[in-house]
């Protein structure tokens, strides 16, 4: 379907739940963290009731992400009965990597055919501590896991720090020319009323693109009509690929295909947006589907035309990234 700026909305993003069994430092405070009340969480029955109605509207890939996703109880079978849903061409996952070693042959079994698995940092202990967890070890595990049972391109996304990770840019980038990973190199964005926004981390995608020019040419690389924001391109002889998602400096919001549901079952047409929809209390006061695709339709007519920000003067929205799902 076609939202008010003619953009064709095919893409939803599932927050599976809020929870997570990491604390990366720009996305989840260490303490203090108020996590939806487990009756306020949608149900996987609820979520493929939504799923199959988004499809209606022209819904063609969905994304779960979180949170973390493989924190939830019984996601496998959930998975399972998402891959049934007619009409749905793409199902991919976006997951920190922990628990990837021991889910990874299962994620495969269903049928997802892409997985994102976030990883900052190529040094045990620097992982530590922007994650704040001791878990390095286990992610390359999962990484390892995820190649053996088939799952190729991997794509690994990189939140780039200035300070923080950004001597590591040409690490990751090397990575591509052995295998067949597809790094995404991501700006840093700012969101959740309790982070402070770390204007002196932030670096641009221009300037990551900059720095990996110095090992070779970047040759762009193709896209097609699901494919998300990021600005895709391989080095010379590489097995995998470099992108880059500019979200703050590089306005991609015309070509924005995406619609997000929050982990309490809100409808959001834009991640940095407060504007929201309730999806969840009218379907759980039994309101029929057509009132439920009419809310779909609203929310994808208003989509917001752009998310208004700039690198340096950014505004955050009030929901932290774990709960609208990133
Ligand atoms: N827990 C899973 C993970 O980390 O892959 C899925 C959810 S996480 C919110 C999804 C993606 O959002 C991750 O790649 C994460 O790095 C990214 N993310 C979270 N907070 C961010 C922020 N403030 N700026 C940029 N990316 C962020
Ligand atoms: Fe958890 Fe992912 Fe947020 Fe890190 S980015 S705290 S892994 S939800």
């Amino acid at each position: 379907m076609l939202d008010n700026n003619h953009r064709v909305i095919n893409y939803l993003r599932l927050s599976v739940t809020d929870r997570c069994n990491l604390r990366c430092i720009y996305c989840m405070p260490e303490q203090g963290i108020q996590f939806i009340s487990h009756s306020e969480v949608i149900t996987y029955e609820e979520m493929l009731h939504m799923v199959g109605l988004c499809v209606q509207k022209g819904i063609r890939k969905v994304r779960l992400t979180g949170g973390e996703p493989l924190v939830r109880k019984g996601f496998i079978g959930f998975l399972e009965r998402l891959c049934l849903i007619e009409g749905l061409e793409e199902i991919s996952l976006t997951t920190n990597g922990v628990l990837l070693k021991t889910f990874a042959a299962d994620i495969k079994n269903c049928g997802i055919c892409r997985i994102n698995v976030s990883l900052d940092s190529l040094k045990p202990e620097r992982f530590l501590r922007i994650t704040g967890q001791d878990c390095f070890e286990r992610v390359r595990e999962g990484l390892e896991k995820a190649e053996q049972v088939g799952f190729n391109p991997i794509k690994i996304n990189v939140v780039a720090m200035k300070g923080v990770n950004d001597d590591e840019i040409l690490d990751f980038a090397r990575l591509t020319l052995e295998k067949p990973y597809h790094i995404r190199f991501i700006e840093i964005m700012p969101i959740g009323e309790k982070n402070t926004w770390p204007a002196e981390k932030f670096i641009s995608a221009k300037e990551i693109q900059k720095k990996i020019k110095t090992l070779g040419d970047l040759h762009p690389v193709g896209r097609n009509l699901l494919d998300g924001p990021a600005e895709r391109f391989a080095l010379e002889g590489a097995k995998g690929e470099v992108g880059f998602i500019g979200a703050l400096s590089n306005h991609f919001c015309d070509n924005c295909n995406r619609l997000r549901l929050t982990a309490d079952g809100h409808l959001r047409g834009c991640l940095f947006s407060d504007h929201e929809t309730d999806i969840k209390t009218p379907l759980r006061e039994g309101k029929g589907d057509s009132h439920l695709l009419d809310l779909i339709s609203d929310t994808i007519l208003n989509k917001p035309r752009d998310h208004g920000l700039l690198p340096y003067k950014p505004r955050k929205c009030v929901r932290s990234m774990n709960s609208i799902g990133g």
